[in-house]
């Protein structure tokens, strides 16, 4: 049963050490005067994926040609608009720009670059609404997205006009909701559902631009300043230069809807035949994080089960808690709490990355410790007494006698949180992290095809579980023998 075990523990090794070389070679070396920017994940033309996954638009590209005037790198981290204001709130990005309004409230939190475009909320309906006027949405529901000036200006006047808020963390969902008729309108910012339409959204715009206001790029209050005059000073020369003009002509003059994806095929497989690459990365990204928080997981929920059996009752106590707590809490706030709670309390940055593991050690292995207790005490009592009244001390008696029994009984628990791992690496998108779902909702934000994209997905995730549990299963299977 020993050989067999190490024989299953080396090749577990293996394939972790594989993962680890392969990821290394994979990661960019850093170079030092990199800000790491936050943006939307689709808000064109401001910022939207390409059909090479490459972000572009008049802020990707403005911020780019700023950054080589200046002399600085930029890293772009398409993470949707709330999430990449509150992570600059939080220092955990250097910077926001992503059609962001200057408003007086955010000028408390946030300090703004020069104003580089100006903009309004316009109300959008669906191609065959009737509606066109604010009052007829009484006793409807109007779409927003979260954390938007539009947002903000819906919330202003709803019960003025008596409807009711449903908000959204992208664009694209929000116009979705109003073309599937479950809201009557959406408020968007003009530039932004021009163009939409324009590029075939299926909505129209009845009302004239409100809250009229300009754009401009942030850093956190009184922090990156730096990074925030040499904006001004880019902006500035790009404005005498002639390349502002440039870039903005390029998404918003006669030429402009080049980019779009009305040629591509949108069929099952040329979808994945041309998303191959980013859908690959999201495949590594998620494998790695499963994997690393796998490790993690299964050390802090051994070790924390294990205090839990102890002979120690403060030991118990501290394990009956640290299960309590992070069972108890939702994956969701979890991820949020460790990803920008913690930073906007230390000011110290958290890679999302690091975020993301430490949140699914802390989840998971909660779930391992409670299975390994209780895989411990359903070893009959009698077995540790017994081995005690022959003079075992605990420790001998627990690794000689009750574990290999406990750890039999905890087998399918432990593949069962492996697979339940893979599957919550999924609610890691709302950090960021580019792996398989939020890779989903880039390729959709782009070309709208929500259905095909979510069920090459599924796909994915499936056969990697099915893989899982195969492996585990090959693993039970040899440590029975
Ligand atoms: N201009 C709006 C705001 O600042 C919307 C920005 C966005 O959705 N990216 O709130």
């Amino acid at each position: 049963m020993k050989r067999k075990m190490w024989a299953v523990l080396t090749t577990l090794a293996v394939f972790f050490a594989c993962l680890v070389t392969f990821n290394l070679s994979a990661t960019p070396a850093k170079a030092e005067t990199t800000y790491t920017i936050g943006t939307d994940v689709t808000f064109p033309p401001f910022e939207f994926a390409n059909k090479q996954n490459k972000y572009v638009g008049i802020d990707m590209d403005l911020i780019r040609a700023i950054a080589k005037n200046q002399g600085f790198k930029v890293k772009i981290k398409p993470v949707g608009f709330n999430a990449a204001v509150q992570s600059v709130q939080s220092g955990q990005l250097d910077g926001v720009i992503a059609g962001m309004s200057i408003t007086k409230e955010r000028e408390a939190t946030f300090d703004f670059s020069k104003p580089y475009f100006t903009s309004g909320v316009v109300m959008a309906v669906a191609k065959n609404s009737k509606i066109t006027k604010l009052s007829q949405l009484k006793g409807k529901k109007v779409a927003v997205k979260t954390g938007t000036s539009g947002a903000d200006y819906a919330n202003s006047i709803k019960n003025k006009y008596g409807f009711k808020v449903v908000t959204f963390d992208d664009s694209n969902n929000m116009y979705e909701d109003v073309m599937t008729g479950n809201s009557a309108a959406c408020f968007e910012d003009s530039p932004v559902m021009r163009y939409g339409i324009k590029q075939g959204t299926k909505l129209k715009i009845v009302t004239k631009p409100a809250e009229n206001g300009s754009y401009g790029f942030a850093v956190e209050k009184g922090h990156n300043q730096k990074l925030l005059k040499s904006f001004n000073k880019g902006l500035a020369n790009l404005k005498a230069n002639g390349q502002y003009k440039k870039i903005t002509e390029k998404y918003l003059g006669k030429d402009a809807s080049k980019d779009t994806d009305s040629t591509s095929d949108n069929s099952f497989f040329g979808l994945i035949k041309q998303n191959k690459s980013a859908l690959w990365s999201g495949f590594k990204e998620t494998l790695w994080l499963t994997v690393v928080s796998i490790i993690f997981a299964t050390i802090f929920g051994v070790l924390v089960g294990l205090m839990g059996v102890f002979p120690n009752k403060f030991l118990n106590g501290l394990s009956t808690t640290l299960i309590y707590i992070f069972r108890g809490l939702p994956l969701l706030v979890l991820a949020l709490f460790i990803y920008t709670g913690i930073p906007s309390l230390t000011g110290q940055k958290i890679p999302a990355f690091v975020a993301g593991i430490i949140t699914l050690m802390f989840n998971e292995g909660a779930y391992i410790a409670a299975f390994v207790k209780g895989g411990i005490n359903a070893v009959d009592t009698g077995q540790m007494e017994a081995a005690r009244s022959l003079g075992l001390p605990f420790g001998r008696a627990m690794r000689k006698v009750i574990l290999p029994q406990g750890i039999r009984i905890m087998v399918p628990s432990f593949i069962n949180q492996f697979i339940i791992t893979l599957k919550d690496t999924s609610i890691l998108s709302i950090i960021g992290i580019l792996e398989l779902t939020q890779t989903g909702k880039i390729i959709i934000a782009r070309n709208l095809q929500g259905f095909k994209v979510w069920t090459i997905i599924a796909i994915i995730y499936l056969v990697v579980i099915t893989l899982l549990t195969w492996l585990s299963n090959w693993v039970q299977k040899r440590s029975k023998l």
